[in-house]
């Protein structure tokens, strides 16, 4: 693609649509997007803006704005968006809806306009896969999912890329759910099998956990030594998916530790005295090499996932370069 075609002039917006994230946005483009912001957030080069998140007395919705900095990658910007639970039955909408601004650093014009609802699965997905590739025991065979929600599958497809997975096993607490994660698993060749919790630790090497719970499934009596374990379905105060006392017996990874501690999995360890903040790695250290990461086959690694600002901003910048080097940037003079 010529340089001219990717120009973009001083008075352009870009914008892309959410009908042309899917087409545009791989799996791997924002495993590597996550992956570098996060080890920006690591180095210092980063950082995340307090997030807003209000209950606005109409539609029962949440709504709120993500943002934050990234100097290393000159991304600056903000996801506002949030839940709004009457969507699908009122409007044939789906109940998250969220758009991600980016602005231009030097000048602070308006650079983009992205839409947010694929990304924000992609980069979720992309956010416990980079946790596993860089955290789990190279030889793990077997993956195992806690939860079978919209989430789920995404996060599947992109953890089976990051080691040899040969078995899937999940637990659901919803079990009739599981049979469309069963098709998700199929459907990248890996074999299926729905189990009890005490089978899932006792055959995972690797567990995602991705529910919207506020009481713990998953206990530590279920998780064998030398498991890496992805808890991303805790992102507001007082839900949990795991017991506090896991925490504990691992070593604990996080995204942003401030974030881990208030509305993380960790919230509930960090609050009963169990593990101190200090004890909480960011998982960019460990990507830039600052801490070991897993340091023996019998560690149990712990991510807490509790999604940030930055990797909405990394992925949704992602996005316009692919939009502008394929030509279906669409802009608009602003
Ligand atoms: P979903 O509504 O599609 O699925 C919810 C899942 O939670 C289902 O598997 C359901 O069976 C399970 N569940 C519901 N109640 C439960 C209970 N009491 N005990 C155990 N499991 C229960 O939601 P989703 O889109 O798949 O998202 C799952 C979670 O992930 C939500 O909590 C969401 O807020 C969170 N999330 C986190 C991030 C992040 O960056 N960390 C990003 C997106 C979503």
């Amino acid at each position: 693609m010529a340089d001219g075609a990717t120009k973009v002039a001083g008075n352009e917006v870009i914008i892309v649509p959410e009908s042309e994230i899917a087409g545009l946005m791989t799996a791997e483009a924002a495993f590597e997007a996550v992956e570098a912001v996060f080890a920006a957030m690591a180095a210092g080069d980063a950082y995340n803006f307090p997030v807003v998140r209000e209950a606005i007395g109409h539609e029962d919705a949440l709504y709120g704005f993500k943002g934050g900095f990234d100097q290393a990658g000159l991304t600056l910007g903000l996801k506002a968006g949030g839940y709004w639970p009457h969507n699908l039955e009122r409007r044939n909408l789906i109940n998250h809806q969220s758009t991600v601004f980016l602005f231009d650093p030097d000048s602070g014009r308006m650079r983009a306009m992205v839409g947010g609802n694929l990304l924000t699965a992609l980069r979720t997905a992309a956010a416990s896969s980079v946790s596993i590739r860089h955290l789990s025991r190279p030889d793990s065979k077997v993956l195992g999912i806690v939860g079978a929600g919209h989430q789920s599958h995404f996060q599947l497809r992109a953890a089976a890329k990051q080691r040899d997975f040969e078995k899937v096993v999940a637990w659901n607490y919803h079990p009739d759910m599981l049979p469309k994660l069963a098709e998700t698993a199929a459907a990248i060749g890996l074999p299926f099998e729905s189990v009890s919790l005490e089978d899932l630790g006792a055959q995972a090497d690797v567990i995602i956990t991705i529910t919207s719970a506020f009481a713990p499934s998953l206990m530590d009596a279920h998780v064998k030594p030398g498991t890496h374990l992805a808890c991303m379905g805790t992102d507001t105060k007082g839900k949990q998916e795991v017991e506090a006392a896991l925490l504990a017996r691992a070593t604990v990874f996080t995204d942003e530790v401030a974030q881990s501690i208030s509305i993380g999995e960790a919230q509930h360890a960090v609050a009963a005295g169990l593990i101190a903040e200090d004890a909480i790695t960011q998982i960019g250290a460990a990507i830039n090499g600052t801490h070991p990461g897993r340091s023996s086959e019998n560690e149990i690694t712990l991510f807490d996932g509790t999604g940030v600002g930055l990797q909405d901003l990394a992925v949704a910048a992602k996005v316009v370069d692919l939009a502008l080097e394929k030509g279906i940037a669409q802009r608009v003079a602003f």
